[in-house]
């Protein structure tokens, strides 16, 4: 029969650090030889360990809550078992998860602690019947798988009977017909309950006590709203224990206190395999127990893997099952409808019907065993060569090196997992980082020494570059200030020109406000000389009649004779004024045309020199304008020229400083240089150490 999943593994959350290996009872269930582990199912017992120890809750019960929830939903009849261990999950509220398993259809609920009970009996019915030299008790699934697949030597002493939820489930089939279509769910502290319910056949659903509160959270269901409800069913005494490490002890030497001494006690993973593994060699050596009441679980069922109890306190879920078993001490004395727990057992008690046989399962482990070459083999590829390398440190999660060694000859783990391997591949990996660093130390080396070598040539060179380049500055520096003073002359001279064009601007002004002064003058003396050049014409025209009337009167005189003698001799010498008159008036008039000519011709001139001296004025503040533009050009490059200056004085500095830097360089890579000799000779002398 394949065995059922117990545990399952987030890969998402799984970062190989093997803690779960370290905790595993059995190890040989858990594939450590890749990335992520796996749970190799048909290896697990269930025995919960490697939950609390997974840090990244990468680990959790694979149950039958989910299938209870959905299957209940569907009204599958169903009666619920609930386990001793709830008084320690839900503390005062245990009765009141009766009530709400029966509100959402469980049919009945029977308490488990009265198979307990039966299984206390079905012990001391062996005991007194068979007299075996040893029992070892089997309500912890977990050891009985690891006695069926681990170690079948120790099944012979496995008590051939139920577990006290198997007792349980038997007693409801046998005795309870009303129930008998009704499926059995049991409420459990156990991952590995699930595995006995397949092989019986007698349980349908492991409904483990964490998932079942986390269902009823996410369900918003609080047990305080609910009244508590008795059991159905047959009541336990002080087998209410039974999830306790020593409940057993304590049942059975209520009924058999003889046997006191010969009960051992012992539980908690760490020790109790062990301990079953040396049983039958106890057993020969006659110092075994007669009975062993053992629990894989240190705090017993009370802190079992479906409880969720892991860091709860074990005196705390001891108080509260105490608490329990003195109740139902007292309840069973003032309750008259309890049985007293003699009846109750003899009504449900059927001789066979509680026994259990044991399967040999250690087949499907096949774990096989290296031999001594395979082993040495092993040992060779996790870079053991030696004893000392043995160093059974636990860290890859097996006990020792062989465990490890035969985990990889299995196929489950892998060399590069063993703390031991790591540290030499470390020494290893380091050697030859190191032998490689020395190398390329030593050929960096000898590139830095090239460098600085190339780079103090260069450095002589920038320096040598740099004092030409002062040179050049303090220079132009000097030619800078001589071209400044030329400005400067060439700007005064310009300002004395401007000044005098300024100057020859307000003569020529002037002149030509004479010249229209001229102007009208002529104008005057022209506009005169044409009255004058008028009257010359009368006088010409009064000369010109004065002639002709003495013409006339010369003619008259002549007719008188004598008496006209004199007259004619006057009026001869009129005509021969008034003939010079004319003359002279025609000269006059003759003259003043040529004046007034002269005078046009003047005008004309003149007209023309104040056009001339209307353009040169202009001409003139044209020039004085291209002065003021030149001067002011020059103030500027004067300026900017002074600015330069400034520039390459600040430049000349920084040159300065750039020397006295590089030659401080040049010193300081003449001392680096020294260094990295010697860290060559380092390195040399380090790398003939490594080889
Ligand atoms: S439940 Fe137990 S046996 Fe199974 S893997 Fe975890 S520690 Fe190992
Ligand atoms: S304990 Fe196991 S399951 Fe959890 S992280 Fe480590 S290797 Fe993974
Ligand atoms: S030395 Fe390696 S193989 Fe040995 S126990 Fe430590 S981790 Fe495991």
């Amino acid at each position: 029969m394949e065995n059922a999943k117990l545990i399952q593994v987030d890969e998402e959350k799984c970062n190989n650090c093997h803690s779960c290996i370290s905790v595993c009872p059995v190890k040989t269930c858990i594939d450590g030889s890749g990335d992520k582990v796996a749970v190799i199912a048909e290896r697990c017992i269930g025995c919960g360990q490697c939950i609390p120890a997974c840090k990244q809750q990468a680990r959790s019960i694979v149950d039958d809550t989910a299938a209870f929830f959905k299957d209940l939903s569907e009204n599958v009849p169903m009666v619920a078992i609930v386990a001793p261990a709830v008084a320690a999950v839900f503390d005062d509220s245990w009765l009141k998860l009766n009530g709400y398993l029966k509100s959402i259809g469980v049919k009945a609920v029977f308490d488990v602690s009265f198979g307990a009970e039966l299984t206390a009996k079905s012990y001391l019915d062996y005991a007194k019947r068979e007299k075996p030299k040893t029992i070892i008790a089997q309500p912890c699934a977990a050891l009985v798988s690891y006695c069926q697949m681990y170690n079948p030597e120790l099944l012979q002493y496995l008590a051939p009977a139920h577990s006290p939820m198997l007792h349980t489930a038997a007693m409801i089939r046998e005795f309870f017909p009303e129930y008998k279509n009704c499926r059995i769910a049991a409420i459990s502290p156990c991952t590995s309950k699930k595995r006995e319910f397949e092989e019986t056949g007698l349980i349908r659903y492991n409904v483990t006590m964490i998932h079942l509160k986390e269902e009823m959270e996410k369900r918003k269901v609080s047990l305080s709203s609910f009244s508590p409800l008795e059991y159905d069913g047959p009541r336990a005494e002080r087998a209410v224990l039974f999830s306790t490490p020593g409940g057993l002890k304590e049942t059975v030497i209520r009924d058999a206190p003889d046997i006191t001494p010969k009960i051992r006690r012992i539980e908690g993973p760490e020790i109790v395999y062990d301990y079953l593994n040396e049983i039958p060699r106890m057993v020969e050596e006659n110092v075994a127990p007669f009975i062993v009441d053992c629990l894989n679980c240190s705090a017993g069922c009370n802190g079992g893997p479906g409880t969720g109890n892991y860091n709860q306190p074990i005196d705390r879920l001891e108080a509260r099952v105490e608490k329990r078993k003195k109740a139902e001490i007292r309840e069973n004395k003032r309750n008259p409808l309890r049985n007293p727990l003699k009846t109750s057992l003899k009504k449900f008690w059927k001789p066979g019907l509680y026994n259990r046989n044991y399967v040999d399962l250690s087949g499907q482990i096949a774990f096989r065993t290296p031999n001594k070459t395979e082993l040495e083999e092993i040992y060779r590829m996790m870079k053991k060569h030696s004893q000392e390398d043995m160093l059974n440190c636990s860290a890859c999660g097996y006990f020792t090196c062989q465990g490890m060694a035969e985990a990889i000859y299995n196929g489950l783990n892998r060399p590069e997992n063993c703390h031991q391997y790591l540290k030499v591949d470390a020494e290893e990996n380091l050697r030859e980082g190191a032998a490689n660093l020395a190398n390329s130390l030593i050929s960096e080396i000898e590139k830095s020494k090239h460098m600085f070598e190339e780079l103090h040539t260069k450095m002589s060179q920038f320096l040598e570059i740099n004092g030409r380049q002062d040179d050049a500055l303090r220079k132009s520096n000097m030619e800078m200030e001589e071209l400044i003073r030329n400005i400067q002359a060439v700007s005064s001279l310009t300002e004395e020109k401007r000044r005098d064009i300024d100057n020859l601007g307000h003569a020529a002004i002037q002149v030509k406000k004479d010249m229209q002064d001229l102007l009208k003058s002529l104008s005057d003396v022209e506009h005169a000389t044409n009255n004058i050049a008028g009257i010359a014409d009368i006088i010409e025209d009064v000369a010109s009649s004065t002639n002709l009337l003495a013409m006339n009167a010369a003619i008259e005189a002549a007719h008188a004779g004598n008496s006209g003698r004199g007259f004619a001799v006057v009026a001869n010498e009129i005509r021969g004024l008034s003939g010079t008159t004319g003359k002279n008036a025609g000269s006059i008039t003759q003259n003043i045309k040529e004046i007034i000519s002269q005078i046009g011709t003047s005008l004309s001139l003149s007209g023309k020199t104040d056009t001339v001296m209307t353009d040169m004025i202009s001409s003139v503040d044209t020039a004085e304008k291209s002065f003021s533009e030149i001067l002011k050009s020059h103030t500027d490059i004067a300026d900017r020229t002074k600015l330069l200056t400034s520039d390459l004085n600040a430049l000349d500095a920084t040159a300065e400083t750039l020397r006295s830097s590089s030659q401080a360089i040049i010193a300081e890579l003449d001392s680096m240089k020294t260094l990295i000799e010697t860290l060559g000779t380092a390195a040399d002398a380090a790398k003939s150490q490594q080889l």
